[in-house]
């Protein structure tokens, strides 16, 4: 099945705050978080986590990476939560440490609330972006003992960005692949976020497509249970290849004129998608990150031949 709604998906999962940047619940004898979302949606997923536990109260957050829009409201569930564990990989400690990476995602929050809060005439109540302690951290092949027959195994799959981690629950078959493998919109395409990297990328998929998965968690938007989170992942790694050939295509054709090549792929993967969106600034910023990356694995290449 594909969820693309927030709320229960299964006993021991949910999905919470709006879809578009959801946090995940295990909900177990020491309930467990999965990423943070933005900021100031913080007093959001409080409330919906508290809906679910009623007066228990979460134990562990586990960061998939240090994006504004994964790990924004750390701060402010801990302080819904003071007993809230956060963990995330030692590269992600650093980011959320570095005070540039810390004022330039109080400014992408920012920005963020006020593209969100577009049309709306209610006023959000904002919570500023606060850099977060980290109380753990976690390597690749680590196992986390939850309780007895429930256990968190951690994967490193950077591509996306340097410090991305992906959880994997393998007692329950369940994979919060942040975005890992990528972010589907509703007309099923997958967008290749490789923003540092096409090669690690590629890598990180395909290491997640041989997992046994029976719930594939992604950071943006679905859920995919049964056949359809083997399917997705499948279209995931298929997905890279089709990325590269569109983004080959394009530099051939445009040159290497990166404004063209930029418009040429905004307008198949942005201005034809319907619905709610990142703002255009942080789709272009991205996609060039892209396509950098894609460029230097052609560059790669070419000198190996
Ligand atoms: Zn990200």
């Amino acid at each position: 099945m594909i969820f693309n709604k927030p709320g229960r998906i299964t006993d021991d999962i949910y999905m919470l705050g709006p879809t578009g940047v959801p946090i995940f619940l295990l909900n177990c004898n020491s309930p467990v978080i999965f990423d943070a979302g933005f900021s100031f949606l913080g007093n959001k997923y409080a409330k919906d986590i508290k809906n679910v536990l009623g007066v228990r109260e979460p134990e562990h957050l586990f960061l998939t990476h240090a994006h504004y829009d994964h790990c924004g409201s750390a701060s402010v569930l801990k302080s819904h939560f003071p007993g809230l564990k956060v963990t995330s990989s030692e590269k992600a400690k650093d980011i959320l440490n570095r005070p540039n990476a810390i004022k330039l995602m109080t400014t992408l929050s920012k920005e963020a609330e006020r593209f969100a809060a577009k049309g709306s005439k209610k006023r959000q109540s904002a919570k500023p972006f606060e850099p977060v302690v980290i109380d753990r951290t976690i390597k690749g092949n680590d196992i986390i003992e939850l309780e007895k027959g429930l256990s968190i195994q951690v994967i490193e799959t950077p591509g996306h960005t340097r410090d991305h981690i992906s959880y994997y629950i393998p007692e329950k078959k369940i994979l919060i692949a942040g975005e890992a493998a990528g972010i589907p919109d509703s007309t099923g395409y997958i967008v290749t976020d490789c923003l540092v990297g096409y090669d690690m990328y590629v890598d990180s998929v395909e290491k997640l497509a041989q997992l046994e998965i029976e719930m594939l968690c992604l950071g943006h938007d679905f859920v995919y249970t049964g056949a359809d989170a083997g399917k997705y992942i499948k279209r995931a790694v298929e997905s890279c290849g089709k990325f590269l050939h569109l983004a080959k295509t394009c530099l051939e054709d445009e040159q290497g004129h990166m404004e063209s090549v930029m418009n040429r792929i905004k307008q198949i993967e942005y201005d034809s998608k319907e619905g709610i969106k990142q703002s255009e600034s942080a789709y272009m910023i991205n996609l060039k990150a892209r396509l950098n990356a894609v460029q230097n694995h052609l560059n790669n290449n070419t000198h190996q031949n």
